[in-house]
């Protein structure tokens, strides 16, 4: 964890959050790199499961909802995790966080406070921080930020950061229905952010208090026998493999009966082998109507909606398949860099899918002064494409194809003396090293040729 920590730090991933003040405990900027790798991840996402599926459209609901929505849906009342505190010290850990540590094989998911607690006093298990053991009781901790609007503190309206995008879905269910005239089944897709209160062991970008989320709300009747809930974890898993993590680094793991959140009748895990440990990549959930049945009460509104092929109105039944774009990021970034060894000679190589490279192409020369005007035409045929492409100031070309290997950049294309006499520019693929000629005449094609872009 820490070489690739450092290595999206050096190049601009990702920083650390407030650091010139000591940092703010599970915060992270991203740097240009970052937000290009974040960009990307959630315009695939966009386009497989909005753009380019049937049943699917599009929301950007308020993080801010009214109160009433979290009572509602229940995460007033029930969402909380398991936390401890260390009398002695005063540090706060998640219960079953302390546990792992110890027991690093054991899973404590869905485990009862009782539980919990129980554990901890017969182990004996000491604090992390000071190495003793004197614990409060485990208590539930509420995750959801408060905040107050309004001018006075105390007589403000006491607001919710959501720590979900799905409940802005729900209570736009009616309006998305009536402008768009949708039937049963349809989903609503959504990117956005979602905030928690979490306390957590670090493990990086993994657990944050602030992550953005892509969550799809797929309504169906329930009269409709198709297997939602598998298809949409097939959908799923194939999303997260053609963002290039291979099927042997993720497991699914469908939740116990006991540790399921509130509003789910059942769920299943997309597991991935982070270096710290197998863990939630991301999750699909059968939200069964407990959301639409809530907010039905509450809000005295009916949720009903036409089936497509009975015609009738129902009250549609949800599945969700969710992931956070954070955890996506980590994963993507674990599974491609690589250190290779050839001819006894190491290089870093991040292999990132064609689809999320922050750069398709960098445009260089090997002599500014001489070859930079040559280059800098080049960079504009190209620039002015769907090709992504950098215009690289370095002419030490082993160092441009060591810096742009280790950011994930897919070629190179050198600009040289040669190339002032036959129009041709060098083309070096990043994963294989090959080296190719082309003409700058047929450059854009080549190029679209192998990145397989339509155009
Ligand atoms: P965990 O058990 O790890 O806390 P969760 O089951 O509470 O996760 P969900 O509520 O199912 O997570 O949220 C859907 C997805 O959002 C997760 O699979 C994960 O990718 C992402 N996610 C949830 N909480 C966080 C967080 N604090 N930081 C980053 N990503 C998160």
């Amino acid at each position: 964890m820490k070489e690739i920590i450092n290595h999206l730090k050096d190049f601009g991933f990702v920083f650390q959050g407030s650091e010139i003040y000591g940092g703010l405990a599970n915060t992270w900027d991203y740097g240009h790199l970052g937000v290009v790798l974040k960009n990307k991840i959630k315009l695939a996402w966009w386009d497989f499961f909005i753009k380019n599926n049937q049943y699917n459209i599009g929301l950007d609901s308020s993080i801010l909802l009214n109160s009433k929505v979290w009572k509602a849906s229940g995460h007033l009342d029930s969402f909380n995790d398991p936390l401890i505190d260390c009398k002695e010290c005063k540090f706060r850990f998640r219960a079953d966080s302390l546990i792992q540590h110890y027991f690093p094989d054991l899973n404590c998911d869905g485990w009862s406070v009782e539980k919990l607690d129980t554990f901890i006093t017969e182990k004996q298990l000491k604090c992390l921080n000071c190495q003793k053991f004197n614990f409060t009781k485990v208590r539930q901790f509420q995750l959801m930020f408060e905040i107050n609007q309004g001018l006075l503190q105390d007589q403000g309206n006491k607001l919710y950061l959501r720590p979900e995008t799905a409940q802005g879905i729900f209570i736009n269910l009616n309006n998305i229905k009536k402008a768009y005239n949708k039937k049963l089944p349809f989903g609503i897709g959504q990117i956005g952010k979602s905030f928690r209160n979490e306390i957590t062991p670090g493990n990086f970008i993994f657990r944050t208090l602030e992550f953005e989320q892509m969550e799809l709300e797929f309504f169906y009747s329930p009269e409709d026998k198709t297997n939602w809930f598998q298809y949409w974890l097939a959908e799923m898993t194939k999303f997260i493999e053609s963002l290039g993590i291979a099927k042997d680094s993720y497991q699914l793991r469908e939740h116990d009966k006991e540790e399921l959140s509130h509003y789910s009748l059942g769920t299943t895990d997309v597991q991935y082998q982070f270096p710290f440990g197998t863990k939630e990549l991301c999750g699909i959930a059968n939200r069964g109507s407990f959301d639409l049945v809530k907010h039905s009460e509450a809000s005295k509104t009916k949720f009903l909606v036409e089936d497509r092929t009975t015609n009738k109105p129902v009250m549609p039944l949800v599945v969700e398949p969710s992931m956070g774009i954070e955890r996506l990021f980590l994963a993507i970034i674990c599974e491609n860099l690589v250190q290779e060894e050839i001819e006894s000679k190491k290089r870093i190589v991040l292999k990132l899918n064609p689809l999320l490279a922050p750069y398709h192409v960098a445009v260089a020369s090997l002599n500014k002064k001489k070859l930079g005007p040559k280059a800098q035409e080049v960079f504009e045929l190209l620039a002015k494409s769907c090709i992504d492409v950098f215009f690289e100031q370095k002419s030490e070309i082993g160092k441009v194809y060591n810096y742009h290997d280790q950011i994930g950049t897919l070629y190179c294309v050198t600009v040289d003396y040669q190339t002032l006499e036959d129009s041709k520019v060098t083309v070096r693929n990043r994963d294989t090293m090959n080296q190719e000629r082309v003409e700058i005449n047929s450059l854009k094609k080549y190029l679209y040729d192998k990145l397989n872009i339509i155009f």
